[in-house]
């Protein structure tokens, strides 16, 4: 059969149909906008931005630089439209939300291969169709229900307050001490951040008045967060509201005083190689840029390299280890495939990547063709592996691109990070030109 179906036109959903419809394949596109919104959505077009315009990085030797570096060679529509949208922000790549979502719309629907259903799908389809489900994290609830159904509860999450993440080797050490509260437990599972009182109060002032992300539409979901609490809006009750709650110094005594400090912020090992650290207690609805600023006056946190920003919102992903393969597709049916921030990929570039991937095999299989496997080595092939078996940590958490999670170097680099980043960027582009030429070979 050389038909796709794709469920979901936002950023995974739209970039696998493009891909399918460039492999030969006929693809049925479906998308529930405009009969039915989820609470972010509120325009009729494709690849809807439903927050910042931000792809962020632009920077090859930067994670998510390097992945749309890799996805532009492999024939992207996503960054082919926010480079036809680019508006300035120095080495960010911002869009213009209306035109980029305007360019993927009109892309898609000028193909004649592609058939743009605007309707909700609400069961996990069951016709032998090769289907890439990427409705993304405000999923309709009868499709959540039905994939409920079909993967068992406890691998569907609906989280809905995260704390920030952080890269471990970006801690300034310095700072920062190694401490489990008052010695109990392994003093590597935590890296406090110690407070004089001045620095605490600068800290206070810039958090209370950051700016949060906007509401879209229902706001009554915070209702759902009262039992975990914004920071910010724990800091709004009082000045030392924080240092009772989640900036207690009490038992983390600092190594260079003896003393306990003004307040602290811990930060807990988020995997056993001790290369990600979240920001205990620290579920915020900033917006993204506010978090880096604000949370960057965390004493050793200066530095910081932010692997997820904090978010207070519903986002229903899968527990897609041992559940989904590193092509996106469901191991038990693998005529199933899913795509974008549901399978644990977080960003929209990532979202956007996981449906490239996704696509290309999804028509390659309708073809009857054996599924291309994008090396690890590469950002693109890397977010695979990792959604097929996850971080090192018990609990699987959605994750923004990262060196992080790409295949170690079989080599040693001299002249630091940058000079290492370099040479993953340099391998992983050679690596995205040999897929380029396979997909070409095969087309
Ligand atoms: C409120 C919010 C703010 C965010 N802000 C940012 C940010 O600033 N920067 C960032 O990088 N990431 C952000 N994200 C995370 C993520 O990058 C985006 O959600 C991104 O849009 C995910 O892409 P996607 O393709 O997986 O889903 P989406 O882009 O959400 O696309 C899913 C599409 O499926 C449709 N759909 C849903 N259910 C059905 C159904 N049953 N049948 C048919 N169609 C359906 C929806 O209408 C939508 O068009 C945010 C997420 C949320 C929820």
């Amino acid at each position: 059969m050389r038909r796709v179906r794709v469920v979901g036109a936002g950023l995974a959903g739209a970039e696998a149909a493009w891909q399918a419809s460039r492999l030969g394949v006929d693809v049925e596109l479906w998308e529930m906008k405009p009969q039915k919104r989820t609470p972010a959505h509120k325009a009729d077009g494709m690849a809807e931005l439903v927050c910042s315009n931000s792809l962020r990085s632009d920077d090859v030797n930067n994670a998510v630089g390097l992945l749309k570096a890799e996805m532009r060679i492999l024939g992207s529509l996503i960054m082919e439209a926010a480079d036809a949208s680019r508006v300035p922000a120095g080495t960010a790549l911002a869009v213009d939300r209306k035109k980029f979502s305007a360019y993927v719309t009109d892309k898609i629907e000028s193909l004649p291969s592609v058939t743009v259903v605007r309707r909700e799908m609400t069961v996990v389809p069951n016709d032998g169709v090769v289907t890439v489900i990427a409705t993304g994290p405000l999923t309709s609830e009868p499709l959540a229900e039905s994939i409920r159904g079909e993967l068992g509860i406890e691998n569907l999450h609906f989280f809905d307050a995260a704390a920030p993440i952080v890269d471990g080797a970006s801690v300034d050490l310095d700072r920062a001490y190694f401490y489990s509260r008052y010695g109990k437990g392994d003093a590597m599972d935590y890296l406090n951040c110690p407070f004089t009182k001045d620095e605490y109060d600068a800290f206070y002032d810039a958090l209370v008045t950051a700016r949060t992300a906007e509401l879209h539409g229902d706001d009554g979901d915070l209702t759902v967060f009262e039992g975990c609490m914004p920071v910010e809006v724990m800091a709004a009750r009082g000045r030392d509201t924080l240092r009772f709650g989640p900036m207690k110094p009490v038992g983390l005594p600092d190594p260079k005083t003896g003393r306990e400090p003004y307040a602290a912020v811990q930060l807990r090992r988020e995997n056993v190689a001790g290369t990600m650290y979240n920001l205990v207690g620290f579920q915020t609805h900033l917006a993204f840029p506010e978090q880096k600023r604000v949370f960057s006056m965390i004493p050793g946190l200066e530095n910081a390299v932010f692997l997820r920003y904090g978010v207070m919102h519903k986002n229903t992903y899968i527990n897609s280890p041992g559940t989904l393969s590193r092509t996106y597709s469901l191991i038990k049916r693998p005529e199933i495939y899913f795509a974008g921030q549901m399978t644990g990929v977080e960003g929209y570039v990532e979202s956007a990547a996981s449906g490239l991937y996704a696509g290309i095999n999804a028509a390659r299989r309708a073809l009857g063709m054996d599924e291309l496997i994008i090396p690890a080595t590469t950002m693109t092939g890397a977010m695979g592996q990792f959604v097929a078996v996850g971080g090192l940590s018990a609990d699987f958490q959605p994750m923004n691109a990262n060196f992080g999670i790409i295949e170690p170097l079989d080599h040693r680099v001299k002249g630091g990070k940058r000079a290492r980043n370099e040479e993953y960027a340099r391998r992983a582009l050679e690596a995205a030109n040999e897929i380029k030429k396979i997909m070409e070979e095969t087309r």
